[in-house]
């Protein structure tokens, strides 16, 4: 009989699941996703390469302004963004994708 109940109760109720990736899921308050930097803001200190747990991040001032991020080295642990002077680190919430 319980298993009679089982049958009828999913039969009739919403399932459990979404149809991803059609419906997909908004991100909770706080999610981290990817990074992203606005390079108009960033003077090429280097101080997030240089505290980057995971040597994600290489900053070149010469021969010419450079600051690359390795997506695959990134743990997503955001202590960049936290220790960036000019604030120009921040997490989005989507999540990196290769192309
Ligand atoms: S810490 Fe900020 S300003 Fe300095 S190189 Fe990194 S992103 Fe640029
Ligand atoms: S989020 Fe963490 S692992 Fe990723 S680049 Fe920043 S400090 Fe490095």
């Amino acid at each position: 009989m319980t298993f009679l109940n089982a049958i009828f109760r999913n039969l009739f109720s919403r399932p459990a699941t979404r149809r991803y990736p059609f419906v997909k899921r908004e991100p909770f308050p706080g999610t981290r996703g990817q990074l992203a930097i606005d390079p108009d803001r960033c003077i090429y200190c280097g101080i997030c390469a240089k505290r980057c747990p995971a040597n994600a991040i290489t900053v070149s001032k010469t021969p010419s302004k450079s600051w690359t991020l390795d997506n695959y080295r990134c743990v997503i642990c955001g202590y960049c963004v936290e220790v960036c002077p000019k604030k120009c680190l921040t997490m989005k919430q989507d999540y990196f994708s290769p192309k």
